[in-house]
Parts: C-alpha cells; sequence; structure tokens
C-alpha cells in the first residue's frame, strides 16, 4: 500500500483547520501558473504536475479543456512508465497538443509532432462521439500511418458506428477506417469495439482496458487502464451525477474501483467538472460541477471505507472545464472550498508530461 500523504492522514478535525490553508495555496499555485504563462517552459506547478513517488503511468496532456477553444480540448496519452507508446485517451486537440508538448520538452529531447503522431500513438480510445472529443483525431487522420502494428480506435459499440456513418463516410471526412464503412477504405486504423466490464488489450501499448458506462447524452465510457502488473489509471468522458445517488453507472463504477484504492493500485482519476456551481440540473447537459463532483466522490470514498471517509492521497484529475469567462478560477475555489476528501485535486494542463 502507498504511503499515506499528509494530507490523508490528518484527522477531521485536523482537515477542517487546514482548508483555509489549502485553499490559499490553490490560488497562490494558480497565480504562479498564470505569472509563468502557459506558453512558457516554466518549471510545472505542483497543482498541474503531481510529484508521485514510484510512478506507474506517462500522461502527457494533449488537450484539457472542455470547450469554445478548438485547440485545447480533451486528450490524454497514457502509457507505462518508461514506454515511449502511447494509448490516445480521447481526441479533441491532437496535433496542436503534440506541438506543445515538443515545446514544453515533454516528449523527450529531438522529438517531432509529426513523428510522434506516426509512431509513438499506437490507437485512440474514444469515450463518445461529440465532435469536441474527436475533432483532432479527424484532422490529424490524413498525416497519420498505421505503422508496423497497426493502429487502433477503440469505444463502444455506439461510438464505433457513429464514427463509421456519419464521419468516415465519405462524404464528411473520407474512411480511414480498415475493415467496416463505405469503399475506399484508407486503412490507417482498425475499429476495436470495447464491451462494458470486459478486458481489452490494447495494441502496442502494454495496456489493457476495461470501459463502463457513464450519464451522458447519448451515452458516453469510461476506460480503466491496467498495466501487466496490476496498476490502474481511471479516465472518465462527459458524465453528469447519478440521477437516483448511488444507484446508477458511477455507483458501479466507483465498486468497481473502490477495491484499487484501498490497495493503492489506483494512481489516478481523470474526471469532468464542466461548470461552476451553481448550476440547475436542467442546465447540466450531462455534465458535473464542483459540488456534484464532491457528492460522487464522497460516496467513492465510503465505498472505500465507511468508517473512514477518504481517497488515501489519490490523484484527481479535473478536466474538460468549459472555458466561460472566470469559470476555470471558480471551479477551483469552489473545489477549494469543499470538506477534504483525502484526494489530491490536480489541472492538467496542455503539454505537460505527468508521472502517475
Ligand atoms: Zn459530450
Ligand atoms: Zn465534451
Amino acid at each position: 500500500m502507498r504511503p499515506r500523504t499528509h494530507l490523508s492522514s490528518q484527522t477531521a478535525r485536523g482537515r477542517r483547520a487546514l482548508r483555509p490553508r489549502l485553499a490559499g495555496l490553490a490560488l497562490a499555485a494558480l497565480t504562479a501558473c498564470q505569472a509563468a504563462g502557459v506558453r512558457s517552459p516554466a518549471p510545472c506547478p505542483a497543482d498541474v504536475c503531481p510529484s508521485i513517488a514510484d510512478p506507474r503511468f506517462d500522461v502527457v496532456v494533449l488537450g484539457a479543456q472542455g470547450g469554445i477553444v478548438s485547440d485545447d480540448l480533451s486528450a490524454y496519452l497514457v502509457a507505462p512508465v518508461g514506454s515511449h507508446h502511447f494509448v490516445c485517451l480521447d481526441a479533441g486537440s491532437v496535433f496542436t497538443g503534440l506541438e506543445r508538448a515538443v515545446a514544453l520538452g515533454s516528449l523527450g529531447p529531438g522529438e517531432r509532432a509529426d513523428r510522434a503522431l506516426r509512431e509513438r500513438i499506437r490507437g485512440y480510445l474514444i469515450s463518445h462521439p461529440h465532435l469536441d472529443h474527436l475533432v483532432g483525431l479527424l484532422l490529424a487522420a490524413p498525416d497519420d500511418r498505421p505503422g508496423k502494428f497497426g493502429k487502433f480506435i477503440g469505444g463502444s459499440e455506439t461510438t464505433l458506428a457513429a464514427i463509421r456513418d456519419h464521419l468516415f463516410n465519405g462524404t464528411v471526412w473520407a474512411n480511414f477506417f480498415a475493415d467496416i464503412g463505405p469503399a475506399p477504405r484508407l486503412g490507417v486504423y482498425r475499429p476495436l469495439q470495447l464491451e462494458p466490464g470486459q478486458l481489452t488489450s490494447l495494441p502496442g501499448t502494454g495496456l489493457s482496458v476495461e470501459t463502463w458506462p457513464l450519464n451522458h447524452p447519448g451515452g458516453s465510457s469510461a476506460f480503466l487502464l491496467r498495466t501487466a502488473t496490476g496498476d490502474a489509471l481511471l479516465y472518465l468522458g462527459d458524465t453528469g451525477p447519478d440521477p437516483d445517488p448511488g444507484d446508477g453507472h458511477l455507483a458501479r463504477l466507483w465498486a468497481r474501483i473502490a477495491p484499487m484504492i484501498g490497495e493503492g493500485r489506483l494512481r489516478a482519476i481523470f474526471i469532468e467538472v464542466s461548470y461552476p456551481d451553481p448550476r440547475p440540473d436542467e442546465r447540466l447537459f450531462g455534465h458535473l460541477t464542483p459540488g456534484r463532483l464532491h457528492a460522487e466522490l464522497t460516496r467513492l470514498a465510503s465505498a472505500v471505507d465507511p468508517r473512514e471517509v477518504t481517497l488515501h492521497g489519490l490523484v484527481v484529475a479535473i478536466t474538460h472545464i468549459k472555458p466561460a469567462p472566470d469559470a476555470t478560477r471558480q471551479i477551483r475555489q469552489q473545489l477549494a472550498a469543499l470538506p477534504d476528501l483525502g484526494a489530491r485535486l490536480i489541472f492538467p494542463a496542455q503539454g505537460r508530461r505527468l508521472a502517475l
């Protein structure tokens, strides 16, 4: 089991006393981040790139936001630590993210974005077919190559059918699939259909994935990535809260991962917070706010141990913030003001490399 952090070892009273200080720290980090400017390869702040003992995954953030901007949308490269071969989780911004990662040195010395696209991304897992999770893949496809291993696009039956019928259909875009959809098939990507709850290996990555359904219009998926040694990382595509608290897609996912948190095998959760509070249910559109995320994480912590509601220092990466004016600052402040659950909140930034 991973050593407990100072945060998770506080008593409830101690945590409450710490809270204003933690909120102050979060704000100081935010100010430092703004002062450094996202375009400068300055040292990465701790609430963007946490320092984790004995990391098991390398993550390179290709896109972190959830809207309006087209060049910084959800896309995360993940590989077992030390590997150079990534799966890309969602594909909102691929090439612009690779260029930013190259500029920050996150893909190693001498790497180029075009070469990284072709040789280091072994495939994609797409949580759902909304354009903000796909458009980077579409735009990069003409410059991509299957390579000797072939490349996969993995997703639910619904997601793959939507890509085949509505995007790679020869009208909106060429058919870059092998095997399915209309001729001519350009054969860059093989479809990899994922069945809920089943473990599927991801060719060329050293990783396997289990997929779980989420609460979002048209459906969405979570990806539970596993290494050969049993370490895990959970990425959720867009999701709203369970309509019946404690009984729904998220409750089942929490029941699945709670034992992994107890054993210290789950290294991080990437989960969305699209809007600040307050936001009425009818304007949620299948997304989370700080308060609703906190309610779900409280249920997760209770599933880990109902006597001591803590997430044991687990990294929780906040994704898909829709950058309305001031939304990022409000979401950070609101999350910092909620009762501490022993999680380590981080805010991924485009181009940064995380060792988790
Ligand atoms: Zn969506
Ligand atoms: Zn989205």
